[in-house]
C-alpha cells in the first residue's frame, strides 16, 4: 500500500490524491511552491497541480 500525497489544482482548487511514487516535481529546487510536472494535471480543468502535503495529514487550508 503506497502513500498518497494531496495535490491541489491551481485553477479550480480541487484536491487530487496521487501515490508518492508517481509524483514528479517540475522544479525540485523550489521548496516554497512545489508544482507538479505536467505529467499530472487537474482532471476537472486541466490546470497545474501544486503539492499540498501527505494525504490524511493536517492541511494548512481546509476545503468544505
Ligand atoms: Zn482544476
Amino acid at each position: 500500500m503506497s502513500e498518497e500525497m494531496e495535490c491541489m489544482c491551481q485553477q479550480c482548487g480541487v484536491s487530487i490524491y496521487i501515490p508518492t511514487d508517481l509524483i514528479s516535481l517540475e522544479d525540485p529546487a523550489n521548496t516554497e511552491v512545489k508544482m507538479l510536472s505536467s505529467l499530472h494535471v487537474c482532471e476537472q480543468c486541466g490546470g497545474q497541480l501544486a503539492l499540498v502535503g501527505k494525504a490524511g495529514g493536517e492541511p494548512y487550508y481546509r476545503l468544505e
